[in-house]
């Protein structure tokens, strides 16, 4: 990548390398590209190694065919579709794609788009449902004023649904968890339903614990309500990290847009669709689903074509990077990657437990995490905060948090496993678990004093 040019002055001789790089303001004059490069890349030496970030859902490799095709296509704009019409129909394919591979019904007519995350995409999906609620509620001459919106969803939600509610004035109603629900307590769920809910939201994969809503059942009850309300409920699914493992994994689990009222998913194109961050997905399992108020046209080839995303300009290269993975691996090549993955989640998890000192929350059976807590009879001196601190010594990366509301008491650690986390790396990952856990024991270690409640990167 770095040009041998002769005429470039060698960067640790030049004057440059003495100065801070970290600016407030810009220097008068330019310094050499090769200086630049180099000075910056060292800057950034002792950011860790991503490859040993366990923390993460977010994609840590991809092969270098498609790393030199996306910085190949970096200027290229998402949004002009006149000027990049390829681009746009490579966008349209990998809606087309994730509409097939959701098995949206073949006699409607599916939408989506791309967007630069799952947080976008639930962004969408959430305007269309508040939407779609208050154009239906018109249509019955009611008022959408006298009271605010309401979202339905488990207290297991991610940040952006927050977001959501808070950026578009909604209420957020959260089904609270417990011991015994660790996902959506379907039993509670409608009890948190009025007139006023846009939607419930089930989640394919709560980011704290890897767990999956029951969005089966969740469906006949919305069923049940559907056939005796004039008000209708729909569900929208964030399958952020389970929208593109499920299908290929078990696709005998249901869902997706078989069940009658899904009528939109997201999903983050850089979990565990592979591609480098950020790329997200959002698709509506009919046209009629996505209110004409949130499409608007750009101009494509003369013509015009709908558009729905919260940001304009970004660049197609991710949009790209999603398409070659689609192209290249197929259906089989997905579903082998993650099996892969899924059995290195299985086999640490399976280690982890036989430690004895562990209670298992998740060991890789929906998607490839491992989750646990100690026992409450582990009798050990350190808590999983010493352990994330010892692992981080070895350079690995892996967060120790309370499981959210109601549940905060327990503190929890979660693995994530990713493509490139194989097996060789894998016991590796294992040896190092081991020895820490042999040197909390053993060595001189400052506990900490008390169970902190810190949490560090576990949200993404
Ligand atoms: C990661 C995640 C998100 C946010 O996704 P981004 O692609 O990072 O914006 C939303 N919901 C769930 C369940 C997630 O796991």
């Amino acid at each position: 990548m770095l040009k041998n040019n002769h005429q470039d002055i060698p960067v640790f001789g030049s004057l440059m390398s003495d100065e801070e790089v970290i600016l407030s303001s810009l220097r008068k004059e330019p310094v050499s590209a090769n200086v630049a490069y180099q000075l910056l890349k060292d800057q950034l030496i002792d950011e860790g190694n991503a490859r040993q970030n366990l923390a993460t859902f977010c994609q840590t490799y991809m092969e270098p065919e498609v790393t030199q095709l996306m910085a190949e296509t970096m200027e290229k704009n998402a949004i002009d579709k006149s000027e990049y019409p390829q681009t746009a129909e490579i966008e349209q394919a990998c809606v087309n794609i994730l509409s097939d591979l959701w098995q949206a019904p073949k006699n409607l007519k599916a939408l989506g788009t791309s967007t630069v995350g799952s947080s976008e995409a639930c962004m969408l999906a959430g305007l269309a449902m508040k939407f779609n609620w208050r154009n239906q509620r018109e249509e019955r001459g009611l008022s959408c004023l006298d009271k605010k919106p309401n979202l339905v969803i488990s207290s297991g939600y991610q940040v952006c649904w927050e977001k959501f509610c808070v950026y578009w004035d909604i209420e957020l109603r959260e089904v609270p968890m417990d011991s015994k629900h660790l996902s959506l307590d379907i039993e509670k769920t409608m009890d948190y339903v009025d007139e006023y809910t846009i939607g419930i939201v089930g989640i394919l994969g709560i980011t704290y614990t890897g767990k999956f809503d029951n969005i089966e059942t969740l469906n006949e009850r919305v069923e049940v309500y559907n056939k005796t309300h004039e008000h209708q409920l729909v569900i929208h699914v964030d399958g952020a990290s389970g929208g593109m493992f499920t299908p290929f994994v078990n696709p005998d689990h249901v869902w997706d847009f078989r069940l009658k009222n899904v009528v939109s998913i997201n999903t983050s194109g850089h979990k565990y669709g592979l591609v480098y961050p950020g790329i997200g997905w959002v698709v509506w399992r009919d046209e009629a689903y996505l209110p004409k108020e949130l499409i608007f046209e750009v101009s494509y080839l003369g013509g015009s074509m709908p558009t729905m995303a919260i940001n304009f300009s970004r660049s197609a290269s991710q949009i790209i990077g999603q398409y070659y993975n689609f192209y290249r691996f197929g259906f089989n090549g997905y579903r082998d990657i993650h099996l892969r993955t899924q059995e290195v989640a299985m086999t640490i998890a399976k280690k982890i437990e036989e430690t004895g000192l562990f209670e298992m929350y998740n060991t890789g059976e929906n998607i490839p995490i491992v989750c646990y807590a100690l026992k409450k009879d582990s009798q050990v001196k350190w808590t999983l905060y010493d352990l994330a601190d010892r692992l981080q010594m070895r350079g690995w990366q892996v967060p120790a948090y309370p499981l959210p509301k109601d549940l905060d008491e327990v503190v929890i650690q979660r693995i994530v496993c990713r493509a490139d986390l194989g097996k060789n790396r894998g016991t590796a990952f294992i040896n190092d678990f081991n020895q820490s856990l042999k040197e909390l024991e053993e060595a001189h270690v400052l506990y900490h004093e008390q169970q902190e409640n810190t949490t560090h990167g576990f949200t993404h």
